[in-house]
């Protein structure tokens, strides 16, 4: 079996119309729709990836502000920052890159972000509204994994799902996406031994983790569809996922190739979460869909 590959180019295509309509129908009541970005770090890879969200907010007419506070900001200069953009009305989105300064309590400052400007789902309240089925705006990275399975007709209702990653940002989220849309799923970590024995009983297979190779054509059963969200950058610049693609190739029915998959739903995803939040900061509520929940949600 040679796995379908599960591109993530026509998803964010249809998420970015989208988008396009949210922009027009604020540009008609004079809102451009604001997403600020918080930095505090010199870490190249992580400020390429700031660049490529507001490339991708200029383009689709989103105004984004990268806040660049330096690599030896302090926690109160961070936290102060979050307080002001929560306060600013021009500003629809905030999100706080990691990685942040040493001794900078993430947690602590994610907190800071206003519920209805949390447009990665990073404050802990919104993972807790997301649980009990309450409206909240998912982690992008988790909403991407739905939205190409969904985009790419996986059925999830009554399938077993083994999401290897239990991060708050992935893993977690994941966890209520997939419930809300009647999925049985396991979730793995670094204590699951062996790996193999949960995730080869699935019908569908997400690996978030950040380890390349971590999972291999001996771990999926055969027709599996597998999802691969890490990101890993090699010694040699290469970008690679979690997954060996050639072996799981092998054996899988369809695979999300990185780069070209998850990561490029997710950029389009913030930047729909931010139109989501202007309309909502508009008053509008009736046909936002923040967090992609599902119908049993
Ligand atoms: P993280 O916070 O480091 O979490 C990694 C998870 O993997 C943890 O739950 C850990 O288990 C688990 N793990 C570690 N070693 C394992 C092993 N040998 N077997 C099974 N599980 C293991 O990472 P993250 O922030 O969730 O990110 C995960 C990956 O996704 C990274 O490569 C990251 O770059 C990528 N990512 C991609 C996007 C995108 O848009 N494409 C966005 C966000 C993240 P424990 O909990 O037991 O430690």
């Amino acid at each position: 079996m040679t796995a379908r590959r599960l591109t993530g180019g026509p998803v964010a295509q249809r998420i970015r119309a989208e988008i396009d309509d949210n922009v027009s129908t604020l540009g008609r009541r004079g809102t451009v729709p604001g997403l600020a970005v918080v930095v505090a770090t010199d870490n190249e890879a992580t400020l390429w990836y700031v660049r490529s969200i507001a490339r991708a907010a200029d383009k689709a007419g989103v105004r984004c502000t990268v806040v660049d506070l330096g690599a030896d900001a302090g926690e109160d200069e961070i936290a102060s920052t979050l307080t002001l953009l929560s306060e600013d009305e021009e500003v629809h989105g905030i999100i706080l890159q990691t990685p942040l300064p040493p001794g900078a309590a993430v947690d602590e400052l994610v907190a800071r972000i206003s519920a209805a400007k949390d447009v990665d789902g990073a404050n802990p309240l919104s993972l807790g509204r997301l649980t009990v089925g309450q409206p909240a705006f998912a982690p992008a990275t988790a909403r991407a994994v739905v939205e190409i399975l969904e985009h790419y007709e996986v059925p999830l209702a009554g399938r077993h799902v083994s999401v290897v990653g239990r991060s708050a940002v992935v893993g977690k989220p994941l966890l209520q996406l997939l419930l809300q849309r009647d999925a049985t799923v396991t979730v793995c970590h670094s204590r699951s031994r062996p790996l193999e024995r949960y995730t080869s009983e699935a019908e569908v297979v997400v690996a978030a983790v950040g380890r390349p190779g971590l999972l291999t054509g001996a771990h999926v059963r055969s027709g599996a569809v597998v999802v691969d969200v890490g990101t890993n950058v090699l010694d040699s610049g290469d970008l690679v996922g979690d997954v060996e693609a050639d072996s799981t190739a092998e054996v899988a029915a369809a695979l999300t190739p990185v780069p070209g998959g998850v990561g490029t739903v997710t950029t389009a995803l913030l930047l729909l979460h931010t139109t989501h939040a202007a309309l909502q900061a508009g008053g509008e509520t009736a046909s936002v869909r923040m967090s992609g929940q599902g119908a049993s949600a």
